[in-house]
């Protein structure tokens, strides 16, 4: 894609919106008549069956007014209170509004940790996948209450972007205060010039954003084009679009200024690469001929087709695939721990529910958890 794409071009969207543009700080309110835009255009994408997901910050602005805090920097431990307040009022809001179009929403609160454990990723990516295969529209925050400052993303914009990666979306939206990423501040420079397109994020566009050191204001551009490089090198496109519009994601389909970040993978080879490159693998899979053929085909591995299970790991981790003469075929994410992979193994999937008492998954690895050698 050499051009700026626009919205129809994508089959699963993350859209993420900033407190500033849902919750009136002055008033103390939240923006209404711009949610309403927001939730039509969210009901136009998902009746022309597109995926969406929603990451809505707004938990600790709304918190604060409904308690009315007074202005000003809020210690960790009041903006955390404020948030159990604020996003129960967060999340009747979106189901409302979402509601209106006969979209259930749902929610999900995730925290740095949550994203970063291959356990729990796996497990929130496939209550996301359950989800979207409901036709719901999942709304998720970071879950501000218990993320200590250790495990805290503490801005949505790189939540965003972790979650865009974990469901394989291929577009994150950015709703922002700005149209996009200039030359140089706009606020300060009358000349900055805007970006519409970036390929790729390269040091000079990252200088762009400015200096880490001096931007720290959750949320600024730095944040943004840090969401970028996660969600790029993943296999997600991102946009950055202004949010100071009603029907904002129209807006962007009738080519609305913004800055696009184009990504030069496609998910699942990001994910599979992922995979392959950046785990320890905690175990062997020992398979038979013929789930090795099928697995050359892209199928997934089911436990009939496993023969012996090595090694002690958990669900989710990493296990090495090798064939009945013991040569790797691959390697993948296993949705056993070793323990009922071994009581599984050479049995059909529609006893496993038998056999360990739990409706676990039908395959043992999972093709979109796998990466097969070139063999
Ligand atoms: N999670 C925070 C909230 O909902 C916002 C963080 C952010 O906007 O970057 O209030």
């Amino acid at each position: 894609m050499s051009n700026a794409p626009t919205l129809s071009d994508f089959r699963r969207i993350v859209v993420k919106v900033g407190s500033s543009l849902l919750v009136d700080a002055g008033a103390g309110r939240l923006k209404e008549a711009w949610l309403t835009s927001l939730a039509a255009d969210i009901a136009s994408l998902h009746k022309d069956k597109r995926d969406v997901i929603v990451v809505s910050s707004g938990s600790i602005a709304l918190g604060r007014s409904v308690l009315k805090l007074p202005k000003g920097p809020l210690k960790l431990e009041d903006s955390q209170a404020a948030a159990a307040v604020g996003q129960i009022a967060l999340a009747r809001t979106w189901a409302e509004a979402l509601g209106h179009h006969s979209i259930t929403a749902s929610q999900i609160l995730v925290t740095l940790d949550d994203t970063e454990e291959r356990r729990r990723y796996l497990n929130a990516r496939s209550t996301i996948a359950k989800l979207l295969e409901w036709r719901s529209v999942p709304v998720i925050n970071e879950n501000d209450t218990v993320a200590t400052t250790e495990i805290r993303y503490g801005d949505n914009d790189r939540l965003a972007a972790r979650v865009a990666t974990m469901a394989s979306a291929d577009l994150l939206v950015l709703l922002s205060d700005i149209d996009g990423l200039y030359d140089s501040p706009p606020h300060l420079n009358t000349n900055a010039r805007h970006i519409a397109l970036v390929p790729r994020i390269t040091a000079e566009i990252e200088a762009m954003a400015g200096d880490a050191a001096s931007d720290h204001s959750r949320g600024g551009m730095r944040t943004k084009i840090e969401a970028g490089k996660i969600a790029t090198t993943a296999g997600t496109h991102m946009v950055i679009a202004s949010g100071h519009v009603e029907n904002p994601l129209a807006a962007i389909e009738a080519g609305a200024r913004a800055t696009w970040f184009l990504t030069p993978a496609n998910p699942v080879t990001s994910r599979k690469k992922w995979i392959a490159g950046s785990l320890e693998p905690k175990g062997t899979l020992t398979i038979d001929a013929g789930a090795a053929a099928a697995l050359r085909r892209g199928k997934s591995l089911l436990p009939a087709g496993v023969i012996r299970v090595d090694g002690s790991f958990g669900r989710g981790d990493a296990v090495l695939i090798r064939g009945p003469d013991g040569a790797e075929i691959g390697r993948g994410l296993v949705a056993y721990d070793a323990e009922d992979a071994g009581k599984i193994v050479r049995k059909s999937s529609s006893d496993i529910a038998l056999i360990l008492g739990i409706e676990g998954r039908a395959e043992m690895v999972h093709r979109d958890d796998m990466v097969v050698g070139g063999a």
